[in-house]
């Protein structure tokens, strides 16, 4: 594998708090990234790599590989012609929705979730995790279908066996996602343990019990809002620290902390920092986003993704990161350079750390998994996510 030296560009590295130590533009010295082997080996003001591919990124901000900690490609009907989009605005009629027409469109398709991963990797994203439905009447079908298309790919996909349709409430789903776990998916999920199984305990105690089994990640859905879904937060936190599956189980959505009042937030983040819970969030339509800033203050990881694109849930999404992140912030109301900041740091190494990826980053030894955005500092990529000026995966320029 030929060398690659990155010659004067600005990388972005957040301290613990997600923001780097100097925010505005300008304030980051220039650097030539030098990769070998698939990975950074040297990072300097000045390197000299005879024989090595120069790619001049004078002034442009280089970011570690995106990560999307949130979708669900087996769902996509990305790269197909245009469907007409018919979910109401209820989450048990977008369930339906989604079931009554899973059939009709031929999803999941192969084709669709290869088309979205092509896309996704052309705006700088390394890492999937996707939430892939598992229940009596898909099988494993989904997991299988978005295996094939990640084969063809070079997007490291991960996935979460996804009961989208309950676990309690409908009889052979608990077998399936067991069969998941076994066939090597690498996370299970959950969803609505009170709002759509109706029996918290049993539900938790069920999806626990298969992360410890298996040794697994866990993400669950938690639509459940104000102190039911407060209270199913707490339960999460507990089981966490019980089974000592720290830094291994994320809540995805967790409406009910954009929703409780700031005591009970303070209270569940200062839980969930200490059991290694962290948080995903899509910031989508009007939906409540969790307190991205007290959490990130808390100690607590925050990833985001895009949830649903273009799929039978809702007709928007482009896999573009940046893009989402500029949501996260949006909806966040942020406005200040160093809290859109936050944004980018769920999309990167907030991402990383929910997903559990290893040698991420962009220091000599980590895996060179990178970005080069035409911008001069992290909010202004957030806010304009201009097209990516290149896109390495394992120190191979994909996109140039
Ligand atoms: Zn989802």
């Amino acid at each position: 594998m030929t060398d690659v030296l990155l010659r004067g560009g600005l990388p972005w590295e957040p301290g613990a708090t997600g923001r780097s130590p100097a925010p505005g533009p300008g304030a980051r010295a220039p650097v030539d990234i030098l990769v070998r082997d698939g990975r950074i080996d040297q990072v300097a003001p000045v390197i000299d790599a005879p024989g090595a591919t120069v790619v001049d990124v004078s002034g442009q901000l280089v970011l570690p590989g995106l990560v999307e900690a949130h979708c669900h490609l087996d769902k996509t009907l990305y790269g197909g012609p245009w469907v007409p989009h018919s979910a109401d605005d209820t989450l048990a009629g977008r369930i339906g929705n989604d079931l009554r027409r899973r059939a009709e469109l031929g999803v999941p398709s192969v084709a669709r979730i290869a088309a979205l991963l092509a896309a996704m990797s052309a705006a700088g994203t390394t890492h999937v995790r996707s939430h892939t439905d598992i229940d009596p009447e898909v099988g494993l079908r989904g997991v299988e279908a978005v295996r094939e298309a990640a084969a063809g790919s070079p997007v490291d996909v991960r996935q979460v066996a996804f009961p989208q349709h309950g676990v309690l409430v409908n009889p052979g789903t608990a077998e399936l996602l067991e069969e998941a776990l076994k066939s090597g998916v690498e996370a299970v999920g959950g969803l609505d343990p009170a709002g759509i199984d109706r029996d918290p305990v049993r539900h938790l105690d069920l999806i626990f019990g298969l992360a410890g089994r298996y040794g697994t990640h866990l993400d669950l859905h938690l639509h459940d809002g104000g102190t039911l879904g407060g209270w199913e937060l707490e339960l999460i936190i507990e089981r966490t620290r019980a089974l000592g599956l720290g830094g291994r189980v994320a809540v995805s959505h967790a409406y009910a902390l954009g929703q409780l009042d700031e005591a009970h937030q303070d209270r569940l983040a200062e839980g969930l920092a200490r059991a290694g819970v962290a948080i995903v969030t899509a910031a989508v339509y009007s939906f409540p986003v969790p307190p991205v800033k007290k959490l990130r203050a808390a100690g607590v990881t925050v990833a985001c993704g895009h949830d649903g694109i273009r799929d039978l849930w809702g007709p928007y999404g482009s896999g573009d990161m940046l893009e989402r992140a500029m949501h996260v912030a949006y909806r966040s109301t942020f406005r200040a350079d160093e809290d859109i900041e936050l944004a980018l740091e769920a999309a990167t190494h907030g991402g990383a750390r929910a997903l559990g990826l290893e040698g991420y980053g962009l220091s000599p030894g980590d895996r060179a998994d990178l970005v080069v955005v035409p911008c001069g500092g992290p909010a202004e990529a957030v806010v304009v996510h201009p097209a990516r000026t290149l896109v390495m995966k394992d120190g191979v320029v994909l996109h140039n």
